[in-house]
């Protein structure tokens, strides 16, 4: 197919060469899909004001006025050529190039391309590159009235790259090999969307505003197509596979344990354990990701799960990303219980099973044990770190795979754990913190989705509040707050970006400095507010010896953090949790699953330095009982600047949609859609996260309805061309991104 041509036979050797090592661009495919970055409309000069030093720029201006210069230090001449927008300047300088003054003469218009550098107040840029407009002929390069300006780098200006479409555009049309449209005829129809063909020209060389809108709107589709028909196929293949039912069973563990909860369960938490349970009773693996609002319950939901494949003979296993949670899962799944979860012990329940706990770091006989009875069944409910997933593991017959917090886990824990059952085992995959819409439909979007959305009805709002670290009395305050909630009996979190002390590696990224590697949302330090030469963000270890000879004073107090040691952690939260401690000063490990109902107050310092859905996951540190909580997000970021605004909005909303729609925008779409980081290529150019939804959702349920009819694609070549074209190496590593 013509799309498939390499480009050396297209555009010549030379040419193919530089597109190839400068921009990745092999195939008339990939040129085709090199979109111009904008459009400049001919004649109308580019504003000279406002170009940024450094930048690689392409300036269509005016020749205003040409100097040649003898050099006082040796031998040659410089040529001074001033270029102009009607206002402001700017100087092009070229060496020894003194032939160049019989086409730059004043008066003469052209494109102007180099990087802005700065010389004596003076913006210039040293040899540009240009293409000049002879006259009233058009140059040929650029068809129409708008000149379309390319992603170009130093050696490959836009006008290299607007020959080579121009060139690969004309044999499209000419060629008898037309051009099949990856989009059905059916789906263009139904959207008003104009074919591959038309959308090319539109895009590289557009009549009008209007038009290159519609070719753009058209080429959009086709990302969010060819996504979702990959997505869909993965739905479809792991809907093919075959798993081992695990259907409920009346008057099981499930039914002992429901009714020792000790309150009832929310009709959120009912709908989706039905929905989950009858993915449970199916003959093939249930793949769901369960995302709900913070402090909703999730945990209870995926609980209820593995009692249904416990009761069904299975085991379950928790994949926790941390060792603090893996803990706190342990013993808070154990409470939950109670005589359900001491098999063999002394007031074990008939029909109890047991809780095993694997980390990374227990000992050697406590491995021992839990490893017996992993491999034995005993244990139908098996909670750790991704020290589950080591050799030596195994399973008696492992029916389900809950991952807690997925984000911090990359697909190939999932399916190193995966792998563990004999059959493939059911997946549920749970978010910390609720994420928009758009993205469960991509990031997640192999997966069946089930959302909670309501919080249990006897929690009480947490009260949010920005503390200006500037404003000696706020800050007096917020510590006066913590001071009475403890004064009445309650307890209190001081978070901070930083561990501190000696040897301080710098930020504590949450969970870091654990074994299961780097959140990938971004740790503190890396939101938008963090930027160059501000002070180090407060420590723990660094505010810990203030606060107790200060604020703090009288009350008991204690740190925690990744570097403390596994046992020394193990008690720190014990301590918490039974109340003998006042206040917890702690870096995020605090921030997933700490589960403390009688703590009412968190401060968080240096608050600016978190993403707003992090601090709605920490905030969900309180207010998980019944008395009202407290928030206090102190700054010193000042008031009125983008950090302080995503912080008021932290304030303003308790919704955590909301504040992760707003995470999206301050993120570039290519840091959650994977590529654009790397620079490198990407099948995913023109959709948004942010704006598409609604193209989204109908390409998804478009892509849905393709896949049941054609799961092969045998009857639509060329959007199975697309796909295998797009699912190169990096769109692999975006799809496995789940
Ligand atoms: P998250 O969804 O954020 O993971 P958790 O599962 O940790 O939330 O639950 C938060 C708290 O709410 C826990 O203490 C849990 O025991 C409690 N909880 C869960 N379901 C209910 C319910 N239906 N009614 C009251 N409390 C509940
Ligand atoms: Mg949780």
């Amino acid at each position: 197919m013509l799309l498939d041509r390499p480009l050396r036979g297209v555009v010549g050797l030379r040419t193919a060469k530089v597109l190839a090592a400068q921009l990745d661009l092999h195939t008339v495919r990939d040129l085709l899909h090199h979109y111009p970055r904008r459009y400049v409309q001919r004649g109308e000069l580019t504003d000279l004001a406002h170009l940024t030093v450094g930048e690689h720029v392409t300036v269509q201006a005016e020749v205003r006025e040409v100097r040649v210069r003898s050099l006082s230090r040796r031998p040659g001449h410089l040529l001074e050529v001033t270029v102009t927008d009607g206002r402001d300047e700017l100087l092009l300088k070229f060496f020894n190039q003194r032939w160049r003054q019989r086409e730059l003469r004043p008066g003469v218009r052209g494109l102007f391309a180099g990087k802005v550098e700065q010389f004596k107040h003076r913006r210039e840029l040293n040899h540009p590159d240009y293409q000049l407009f002879d006259g009233d002929d058009p140059v040929e390069t650029f068809a129409g009235a708008l000149i379309p300006i390319y992603p170009a780098t130093a050696t490959c200006s836009t006008w290299v790259l607007a020959r080579s479409v121009r060139v690969a555009l004309d044999l499209l049309d000419s060629t008898a090999d037309p051009l099949l449209d990856p989009l059905p005829a059916d789906v263009r129809a139904r959207h008003h969307l104009v074919d591959l063909a038309a959308a090319l020209h539109a895009v590289h060389r557009p009549a009008s505003t209007a038009d290159a809108a519609r070719g753009r709107a058209r080429l959009k589709w086709d990302e969010a197509f060819v996504l979702q028909v990959a997505l869909a196929q993965r739905r479809a293949a792991a809907q093919a596979l075959p798993a081992t039912p695990r259907p409920a069973r009346p008057g099981g563990l499930l039914a002992a344990f429901d009714a020792r909860l000790p309150f009832p369960l929310t009709a959120g938490q009912r709908e989706v354990g039905d929905l989950v349970a009858a993915d449970l009773a199916g003959s093939h693996p249930m793949h769901r990701l369960l995302q709900g609002e913070v402090g909703s319950g999730k945990t209870v939901v995926a609980l209820r799960a593995m009692l249904t494949v416990v009761d069904a003979g299975g085991q379950a296993a928790l994949l926790a990303p941390t060792e603090v949670l893996a803990q706190q899962h342990a013993r808070s799944v154990r409470a939950l219980l109670g005589p359900l979860a001491a098999a063999g012990e002394l007031g074990g329940a008939p029909i109890a099973t047991r809780v095993a706990l694997l980390t990374g770091s227990q000992s050697a006989s406590a491995r021992k044990t839990a490893l017996d009875e992993v491999a034995s069944g005993a244990a139908g409910v098996v909670i750790g770190t991704h020290a589950l997933l080591h050799e030596g593991v195994e399973f008696h017959d492992l029916g389900l795979v809950v991952v807690d917090e997925q984000h911090r886990f990359g697909v190939e824990q999932r399916d190193a754990l995966r792998a563990k059952a004999s059959r493939p085992p059911h997946v549920l995959v749970m978010t910390a913190t609720p994420i928009p819409r758009t993205v469960a439909m991509t990031v997640y979007g192999d997966l069946e989705t089930a959302t909670l959305t309501e919080l249990p009805p006897d929690r009480s709002p947490v009260r949010t509040h920005v503390v200006p670290g500037a404003n000696a009395a706020w800050v007096e305050r917020m510590w006066g707050r913590i001071r009475d909630e403890v004064q009445a009996g309650h307890q209190a979190y001081v978070v901070c970006p930083r561990i501190g002390g000696a040897d301080d590696a710098g930020v504590d990224h949450a969970g870091a400095e654990e074994e299961t590697g780097e959140d990938p949302r971004g740790g503190p330090g890396e939101g938008p507010g963090g930027g160059r030469g501000r002070r180090a963000p407060l420590a723990v270890l660094d505010v810990l010896p203030d606060l107790v000879a200060g604020p703090l004073a009288g009350l008991r107090v204690a740190a925690l953090h990744g570097r403390l040691p596994t046992e020394e952690k193990d008690e720190v939260v014990r301590a918490f949790a039974a109340g003998d401690v006042d206040v917890l000063v702690a870096t995020t490990v605090v921030e997933v699953g700490v589960d403390v109902a009688n703590a009412t107050v968190m401060a968080v310092l240096d608050a600016d330095r978190y993403g707003v859905s992090q601090l709605h996951q920490l905030r969900g540190r309180v207010g998980r009982g019944t008395a009202p909580g407290w928030c206090l997000l102190h700054t010193e970021t000042p008031e009125g600047s983008p950090g302080w605004e995503r912080l008021a909005a932290v304030g303003a909303t308790g919704d955590g949609f909301a504040l992760a729609r707003i995470d999206l925008e301050q993120r570039r779409e290519g840091d959650v859609l994977g590529a654009a980081q790397s620079g490198r290529r990407s099948s995913v150019k023109l959709l948004s996260l942010l704006r598409d939804e609604e193209l989204i959702r109908a390409a998804r349920e478009g892509a849905s309805a393709l896949v049941a009819r054609d799961p092969e694609l045998a009857d639509h070549p060329a959007l199975a061309a697309a796909l295998a074209a797009a699912v190169d190496e990096e769109r692999a590593g975006f799809l496995e991104k789940a």
